[in-house]
């Protein structure tokens, strides 16, 4: 089609002739958006390969901006592929889907993220597939717990919520020992703290699968919500890909883009929101009515040497963690107490999620949570913390006031 086509002009409007110049560079990559992707005549159609990424067939099954990220986040993770999802939920339920059956048996950490947990109980056990929980601060609880049904193991450092760390390095081994698959959510470590598929640093250990919610520090604006699944086995890749293609699931380009502008300062970000959270954590383990603060980094915290050696503390280094600890209550403050004290925070404000740049707070109610013993765990009301990037003296500022406002002095 020429430019003085005689085609009526909302033709030409779609089929535009005009090709900007190549050539074009940037900092930041193009946004590609497609439902529909363009063949140049039926034999390219018919040949074309979408399992490889050599090219594309449909916006579902990956455009340039989503193949980029996933790159960049197989990058990330130190992983060889990677596949995104809607949210990091969606990442979660992908792998389940892709990897069991009806007769499987799938097994979790007891402090697992709560809508994972969820998932087993409802739609997994619809399908015939059982599961179970473990200790995840004993390694030979899940050692015991593994049967000749078990498909999948679920691995979470550190934990939701309560934040222990797992000794991940002997959990991975027994999973590895024992031929059974394990998959990591990784949204804590962030690809930062920890190598994933390198547990010892030296190539020899690794977990299977690694799930990411990009909705927290990839995207780092409190603003998209995605996942990530990524592998280092082709073959496992594939596996999950195909169900990942048959499910329809896809991400926008714009979401894509979000996270692909965010990724640069993603480091700078972490070690911020981590230098913060560990003074506020010290902060608030010093106060009279904390009768217990939950931070991996923290001596004393449950699993902390755990960290220390997964993290980089273990030979004199500061170590990696998340923005994020939380805050037991001594049970002589009722619920309410600590409920008008959240209410009282103006600077941390109430909100799911975390890994943006505002500070939130969430009470939780622990005891309807956890299956496991919980022996390690003050008694009391739980609140968990995610410090944003604001001035950290604002924020301990803002603890100071609330706490004065709902426990006196
Ligand atoms: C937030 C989160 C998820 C789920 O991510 P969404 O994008 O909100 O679905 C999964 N695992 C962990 C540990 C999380 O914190």
């Amino acid at each position: 089609m020429s430019r003085t086509s005689s085609r009526h002009i909302t033709t030409q409007l779609v089929h535009h002739a005009y090709e900007p110049p190549a050539g074009f560079e940037a900092p930041q990559p193009a946004v590609h958006k497609a439902s529909t992707v363009l063949f140049p005549d039926v034999a390219a159609m018919r040949a074309r390969e979408w399992k490889d990424k050599t090219g594309y067939t449909y916006g579902l099954h990956g455009t340039p901006t989503t193949y980029r990220l996933e790159e960049r986040i197989a990058t990330l993770e130190g992983g060889a592929q990677c596949l995104l999802a809607p949210s990091g939920l969606a990442a979660i339920s992908t792998v389940a889907l892709a990897l069991l059956k009806s007769g499987d048996e799938v097994l979790l950490p007891d402090n697992a993220y709560g809508p994972n947990k969820a998932l087993a109980e409802a739609e997994l056990a619809h399908w015939g597939i059982t599961h179970r929980l473990f200790d995840p601060l004993d390694a030979q609880d899940l050692a015991a717990k593994i049967s000749d049904r078990t498909r999948l193991v679920w691995l979470e450092a550190a934990g939701s919520v309560t934040l222990e760390f797992p000794d991940l390095i002997a959990q991975t081994r027994i999973c590895r020992d024992r031929g059974v698959i394990c998959a990591l959510d990784n949204t804590w470590g962030a690809g930062l703290a920890f190598a994933p598929f390198d547990l010892l640093g030296d190539g020899s250990l690794g977990v299977d699968v690694s799930v990411h919610a990009l909705t927290k520090y990839p995207s780092g604006g409190g603003d998209v919500l995605m996942g990530s699944i990524t592998t280092r086995d082709q073959q496992l890749h594939l596996k999950i890909k195909l169900a990942h293609m048959r499910l329809g699931l896809g991400v926008g380009a714009n979401d894509a883009e979000a996270v692909l502008r965010a990724l640069p300062s993603i480091a700078l970000r972490y070690r911020a929101h981590d230098v913060a959270a560990r003074e506020l954590a010290r902060f608030m383990a010093k106060q009279a009515p904390v009768a217990q603060v939950l931070h991996p980094a923290l001596p004393g915290s449950p699993g902390h040497q755990h960290w220390q050696q997964l993290c980089g503390a273990a030979h004199g280094g500061e170590g990696g963690a998340a923005g994020l600890f939380s805050v037991i209550f001594d049970a002589r403050h009722g619920q309410e107490q600590v409920d008008a004290f959240c209410d009282a925070l103006q600077l941390f404000r109430l909100g799911y999620s975390w890994g943006g740049p505002m500070s939130l707070v969430v009470p939780y109610d622990l005891p309807s949570m956890r299956e496991c013993g919980t022996a390690h765990l003050a008694t009391g009301t739980i609140v968990r913390f995610c410090v944003g990037l604001e001035d950290v003296r604002d924020l301990q500022a803002d603890l100071e006031q609330a706490l004065a406002k709902a426990f006196g002095g």
